[in-house]
C-alpha cells in the first residue's frame, strides 16, 4: 500500500536518471521525453548552465528570508522583466500561486471583483485559481468556488463584451489552451479584446504558465499578438525544474501590491532564484532564439507531414513547440503504446495527445518521435477501421 493520497494516474514508468531529451527508467530502458516534465524542462533534463549556478548557490546559503533584500531576486526579475517586457516581479513557488497573485492584484489595483476567464481553460488548483478554470472536472466536489468569476467561450469578442461590465476587474487568458487541448487563440480575437480591455479600464491577464519561456518560439506567446497585457503569469519552464512561479505587471499597478499587500514564506528562494536566473540567461541568449525559431519550423513540418493524411486524426494544432494532435479515439491507450515504443507523450482533454518536447531537442528526435507516432496511429487506424 502506499503512503501517497492517489491524486495521480500513474504512468508504469519509474525514473532512474534523465539527461537532455531522454529519461532511462529502473530497468534501463531510454525513452525520448517529449513531455519536458509537463512543460517545466524546456531546455532538457539537467541542463549545465543552471545545473551550475544552483550548485554554487547551494555553497552560499539556502534560504534567509523575504526581510531580507536579495541580489540574486533583484537579478532574476530584472531579466525576467526584460524577457518579458514587464516592470515588476513577484516570485512564488508555482503556476496556480502566480495566478492567486494576478488575481488578488487586479482586484486590488481596480477595486473591482468581477473576472472574465474562458471555457476550457486551466489556471491551476488554489481556490482561485480553481475557480477561473473553465473545466467542471477540476471543480468537481468541492462546493461553491469564487462567485466573481464569468466564464466565456474562447475566441469569442461578442461573449466578452457581453460579460464585461462596471464591475469587471479583468479579462484572463491562456494564449494556447494547453490543458485544455492545444486551443490557440484567434489574431483578430486578441487584437479586440486588448483594445476593449483598454477602452474600458479592463485589466488583461495572460497565463503564460505554460506558454512561456520560449515554448511557442518566442519568449512569451502574448509577443505572438500585438498586445500589451497589464499582468502575466510564469511558472513551469521558469526554474528548469526547480519549483518557481511569478506574477509580472506593468509599472502602474506597483503601488497596489506595496508592503504587507501579499507574500510567500518560499517565495523567490535562493535555490529556485538561481535555477531562474540561469535558465533566464540561456533562453535571452540571441542564438538560442534564432535556433528555437528553426526547430519550431521544423517540427510543425514533420509533424504535418507525417501526420496529416492518417486516418484517425481528426486536427493537428501546432503553435511554436507546442502540439496537439486531436484523434477520433481517446488517446490514453495510444499514448501507453507510444511509451512502450520509447516516446513519452501527454494527454490533453481525452482526445489529444499533447507534444511538449524540450527546445534543445534535435532534429533526429523529432523525426524519431514522429516516426513513433506515424506507426503507432496507422496500426491503429487498421485496427479500428
Ligand atoms: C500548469 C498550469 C497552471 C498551474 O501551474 P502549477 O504550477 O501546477 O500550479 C496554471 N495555468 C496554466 C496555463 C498551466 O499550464
Amino acid at each position: 500500500m502506499s503512503n501517497l493520497f492517489p491524486v495521480y494516474q500513474r504512468w508504469e514508468i519509474q525514473p532512474a536518471e534523465a539527461n537532455g531529451s531522454t529519461i532511462i527508467d529502473k530497468n534501463g530502458k531510454v525513452y525520448l521525453d517529449f513531455t519536458s516534465g509537463i512543460g517545466v524542462c524546456n531546455l532538457g533534463h539537467r541542463p549545465k548552465a543552471v545545473e551550475a549556478a544552483v550548485k554554487e548557490q547551494l555553497g552560499n546559503f539556502w534560504h534567509v528570508s523575504n526581510l531580507f533584500e536579495q541580489s540574486g531576486q533583484e537579478k532574476a526579475a530584472s531579466l525576467l522583466c526584460e524577457y518579458a517586457g514587464m516592470d515588476r516581479a513577484y516570485f512564488a513557488n508555482s503556476g496556480a500561486e502566480a495566478n492567486e497573485a494576478a488575481i488578488k492584484l487586479a482586484r486590488k489595483a481596480t477595486g473591482k471583483t468581477k473576472i472574465i476567464t474562458f471555457l476550457n481553460s486551466f489556471h491551476g488548483r488554489t481556490f482561485a485559481a480553481m475557480s477561473a478554470t473553465g473545466q467542471e472536472k477540476i471543480k468537481h466536489g468541492y462546493g461553491p468556488m469564487l462567485e466573481t468569476f464569468v466564464y466565456v467561450p474562447f475566441n469569442d469578442i461578442d461573449a466578452v463584451k457581453k460579460s464585461a461590465d462596471g464591475e469587471t476587474a479583468a479579462v484572463m487568458l491562456e494564449m494556447v489552451q494547453g490543458e485544455g487541448g492545444i486551443h490557440i487563440a484567434d489574431k483578430a480575437f486578441v487584437s479586440e479584446l486588448a483594445s476593449f480591455c483598454k477602452e474600458k479600464g479592463i485589466l488583461l491577464i495572460i497565463d503564460e504558465i505554460q506558454t512561456g519561456i520560449g515554448r511557442t518560439a518566442k519568449p512569451f506567446a502574448y509577443m505572438h499578438f500585438d498586445i500589451q497585457p497589464d499582468i502575466i503569469t510564469s511558472a513551469k519552464g521558469l526554474g528548469s525544474g526547480l519549483p518557481i512561479g511569478a506574477m509580472l505587471g506593468k509599472e502602474h499597478l506597483a503601488d497596489a501590491f506595496g508592503p504587507g499587500s501579499h507574500g510567500s514564506t518560499f517565495g523567490g528562494n535562493p535555490i529556485a532564484i538561481a535555477a531562474a536566473s540561469a535558465t533566464l540567461a540561456a533562453v535571452m541568449n540571441d542564438g538560442f532564439g534564432t535556433e528555437l525559431e528553426q526547430l519550431s519550423e521544423s517540427f510543425k513540418a514533420v509533424l504535418l507531414d507525417r501526420l496529416a493524411d492518417i486516418s484517425g486524426v481528426k486536427d493537428i494544432r501546432i503553435f511554436g513547440m507546442m502540439a496537439g494532435i486531436e484523434m477520433a479515439t481517446e488517446a490514453n491507450s495510444v499514448l501507453q503504446e507510444l511509451r512502450e515504443k520509447g516516446l513519452i507523450a501527454l494527454p490533453a482533454g481525452t482526445h489529444v495527445i499533447r507534444l511538449l518536447p524540450p527546445l534543445t531537442c534535435t532534429l533526429d528526435q523529432i523525426e524519431k518521435a514522429a516516426g513513433i507516432i506515424a506507426e503507432t496511429l496507422r496500426a491503429s487506424a487498421s485496427v479500428h477501421s
